[in-house]
């Protein structure tokens, strides 16, 4: 029944000009070009996931070229040519499905009648879907054809995997690429869909539905068919009908595993196995939303996520609440969980091996925050390392460059020489010391080389506005000053007391 009612729908709704095509829009403009010019290739090779309308393209395609009124970017679909190829009956017009037993035989029955004028139409055209099946004799029938096509015949060859085509035929075929539909446009079209059938389907219904195709519009129309077929209208319903993860539950695993708390990752966990959920499903969408958090965290407010607003603002908090080292070990855990729930025999007890995992990974502390815990704990007790002799981080290591900071400095460099000012970034603040400016640099740093060093030092008059030397300190270890930072035993005290370790090390200025 549901099989049936999906074949309705997609159907029903297969569009049958240039103009009808959802998505798409590059493919359409080149082709519709390529038609006004006369200048269509005769060998096309379309590729792209499954259901993005790459047959159904090739259709409207082969109608354009051979409609009465044409050819033509926009075929009438009602002159007897149209019509006999949308009804899938034009004999000039021969689709093979590459996949099927009967590939090997029709790729050679096309050798033979490749040659013959089309029987009623202008062009004959062969669609051969699922090309990467075709096998290797085939592949060899197939290029001796596309070596001298004739002028009355387009191969319009249609893939998933065009990376499994040989390089032979690809070089002779115009590649056209198909792109997934982004969610917002799957959306709006299953949404003009339900209005035009009537149906009163909630669009938060219809968003899990499109979120689920992943760009295909075959699969979304086929979810639909699904939920009306069930008489499903509400988002509850549809994720019932489904089995799918609710957004809450997702959400509150997440927060739990942000909180490192296992306990209350187990019960969410076992709600969701209660209510049916498929656990690999679940899994693959805690890991994405992991994903999108560490997305999210990285983009710095750009919005780059297709997703719906409602998620977005539940993501951008979140993403909030941990650092990238920790949301990237995060979901490299829940990644190769994923991989160990798919081929496991217990899906649960995996997962829950993972999520077990996740909350092992110790909660990295922003450097500002642990200053200012070590600040309050100062402020307690003593701490070991004070009062001997060792600075305490208050103390600048020495005298910084007076009147103008080093971050100034930095940026007028720039202005002058992009890459000097770029390359001075990357280093530490230099010292003074007896009217000449200590800089250290890694080993080998092109600053050691006396053009740079004089560059350096004519800005440095300029800028800085008196005469002063630049030494140049080559070391090892890319920058000892955060070495040293890191090792000062109260730093080191800290870590002992706070629990962790340094993931990184910045530096402010004194102002
Ligand atoms: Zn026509």
């Amino acid at each position: 029944m549901e099989a049936m009612a999906y074949l309705v729908l997609a159907r029903k709704y297969r569009p049958q000009t240039f103009d009808e095509v959802v998505g798409q829009e590059h493919v359409v403009r080149t082709l519709k070009n390529a038609i006004r010019l006369g200048r269509l290739a005769h060998a096309l090779l379309f590729s792209g996931i499954r259901g993005v309308g790459k047959t159904t393209i090739a259709r409207i395609l082969a109608k354009a070229i051979n409609c009465e009124q044409g050819p033509t970017d926009d075929p009438c679909n009602t002159c007897s040519a149209c019509r006999e190829i949308t009804e899938g009956r034009a004999v000039d017009i021969q689709e093979i499905d590459a996949a099927s037993n009967r590939g090997i035989d029709e790729i050679r029955e096309l050798r033979e009648n490749v040659k013959f004028r089309p029987a009623r139409l202008r062009n004959k055209v062969y669609i051969i879907d699922e090309a990467h099946m075709l096998t290797r004799e085939a592949f060899n029938a197939l290029l001796k054809t596309l070596e001298e096509p004739p002028p009355h015949v387009h191969f319009i060859l249609a893939t998933t995997e065009p990376q499994k085509i040989p390089v032979t035929i690809l070089s002779r075929c115009q590649r056209y690429e198909f792109r997934r539909l982004p969610w917002s446009r799957l959306v709006e079209h299953l949404q003009n869909i339900c209005e035009k059938e009537g149906v009163p389907i909630e669009r938060e219904a219809l968003e899990i539905i499109a979120r689920e195709a992943e760009g295909s519009v075959r699969d979304a129309l086929s979810l639909l068919d699904q939920a009306i077929s069930s008489g499903v209208q509400t988002r509850n319903e549809l994720l019932d009908l489904f089995g799918l993860a609710d957004n809450l539950l997702l959400e509150e695993i997440a927060r739990a595993i942000l909180a490192r708390d296992l306990p209350k990752c187990f019960s969410v966990l076992q709600q969701a196995f209660e209510q049916g959920l498929d656990l690999v499903y679940f899994a693959q969408d805690l890991t994405e939303f992991f994903r999108n958090l560490l997305v999210l965290k990285n983009s710095s407010g750009r919005v780059i996520l297709d997703l719906p607003e409602s998620e977005l603002a539940v993501l951008r908090t979140l993403s909030l609440e941990a650092e990238t080292e920790e949301l990237l070990l995060l979901f490299q855990i829940l990644l190769s969980g994923l991989e160990t729930v798919r081929r496991s025999p217990v899906p649960k007890l995996s997962l829950e091996l993972a999520l077990a995992r996740a909350c092992e990974v110790g909660k990295i502390v922003p450097l500002e925050e642990l200053f200012a815990k070590i600040e309050e704990l100062k402020k307690q007790a003593p701490l070991v390392g004070q009062g001997n002799g060792q600075p305490t981080l208050e103390e600048p290591p020495a005298r910084e460059t007076s009147d103008v900071s080093w971050k100034d400095f930095i940026s007028r460099v720039r202005e002058a020489s992009p890459p000097l000012g770029a390359l001075l970034e990357t280093l530490d603040p230099p010292v003074e010391k007896d009217g000449r400016l200590l800089l250290r640099v890694p080993e080998g740093s092109i600053l050691e080389e006396k053009t740079y060093r004089e560059k350096l030092a004519t800005l440095a008059h300029k800028h800085l506005g008196r005469n002063i030397e630049i030494e140049i300190l080559s070391q090892a270890g890319s920058s000892p000053l955060r070495q040293k930072l890191i090792e000062k035993p109260i730093v080191q005290e800290a870590l002992k007391i706070l629990g962790g370790r340094v993931a990184q090390v910045k530096l402010y200025e004194k102002e």
